[in-house]
């Protein structure tokens, strides 16, 4: 028993196509150290997972605690993977990656137990864990980037269906015949509300004769707006990025009453670079659209629909909180 008491650590590892974040955790919930470098997907998954490894002993050192204080390795990744077995089917921004078990080759390599799960799922088990979702039990995590993620936590588990698929909030069809999205059907809300949505349609303005103050912000970057550049042409009051960004909360808004009168959680998370950079002017139109399609009225004020508090640690946090809520089951 007094073994299993000096593991008081965790390792949490957010792997995305372009940068591997890694974070030794205490049991308090708190980031001790972390580590941040490019993931270099081209060179292939061996060397990805070396590099994980090394990320991991990096933290370990860093904090000068030693393996044998750790109780185990969270990764988030990006799927569809099954968190089960710890194998990543297929990743898209991760070449090569194709029935390639994670979980068992990072376990190989550091000696210490490996949980793997999707990475938007990760994120939404941070917020419950840890960020704006940690008095609630049922809620829903809708994240808006270059894609639009989403997690589902109902009676306080993380739930993601029998083939680990659900919560695909960003391929909710939201327009018929809509604009095309990248997994090929019409319409989805990642089409019409993603960075990468508002993006083409303020370009596509832009192109046809429209003006906007982000010819001059962005410069020769138009084609890849950041977060950072849309919320200064919000403050600089640009009506074409309000317009487009008005579209981009409507449907999001929409989205979020289907989401809300399918499951009725007590809270609704949004998350991602838009909603951080612009906070709660971004945020209620969303609740203001999402508010005026709900079916049922009565107790709309009991219904949060807030921004996410983490950033970008809620996934090293919730991958690493997971590993310990499985850990504990596997005993
Ligand atoms: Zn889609």
């Amino acid at each position: 028993m007094a073994r299993k008491s000096r593991r008081s650590y965790v390792v949490g590892v957010d792997l995305g196509g372009t940068k591997i974040l890694t974070a030794l955790i205490n049991k308090k919930g708190e980031i001790v150290a972390q580590a941040k470098q490019a993931t270099e997907a081209e060179m292939g998954p061996e060397r990805v997972i070396a590099r994980i490894a090394e990320s991991v002993e990096r933290v370990l050192r860093r904090a000068d605690v030693v393996p044998e204080r750790v109780l185990a390795i969270g990764v988030g990744a990006p799927g569809p993977l099954n968190p089960e077995t710890g194998v990543i089917l297929n990743a898209p921004n991760l070449p090569g990656w194709v029935d390639m078990p994670l979980a068992e080759r990072l376990r190989d390599k550091t000696g210490l137990p490996v949980f793997v799960e999707n990475d938007v799922n990760a994120g939404t088990y941070g917020e419950f864990k840890l960020g704006a979702g940690r008095d609630v039990s049922d809620l829903v995590g809708i994240f808006v980037g270059t894609g639009i993620g989403g997690g589902l936590i109902l009676g306080g588990q993380l739930r993601s269906g029998f083939r680990h698929v659900a919560a695909e909030v960003g391929h909710m069809i939201i327009v018929a015949d809509g604009p095309r999205c990248g997994c090929g059907a019409c319409g989805c809300l990642e089409a019409v509300a993603s960075r990468t949505a508002i993006t083409r349609d303020l370009v596509a303005a832009i192109k046809a004769g429209r003006t906007s103050i982000l010819t001059e912000l962005a410069g020769d970057k138009l084609d890849d707006l950041t977060s950072g550049v849309l919320a200064e042409a919000v403050q600089r009051g640009d009506a074409l990025t309000l317009e487009m960004l008005g579209w981009a909360q409507h449907y999001l808004g929409l989205a979020v009453a289907s989401i809300v009168n399918l499951i009725d959680p007590e809270m609704v998370i949004l998350g991602g670079g838009v909603v951080e950079a612009l906070g709660e002017y971004f945020l209620a139109p969303v609740r203001e659209t999402a508010f005026a399609n709900l079916i049922a009225k009565h107790d709309l004020q009991r219904v949060k629909i807030v921004a996410a508090k983490l950033g970008d640690q809620a996934g090293v946090l919730g991958a690493a909180m997971l590993a310990v809520a499985r850990v504990g089951k596997r005993k």
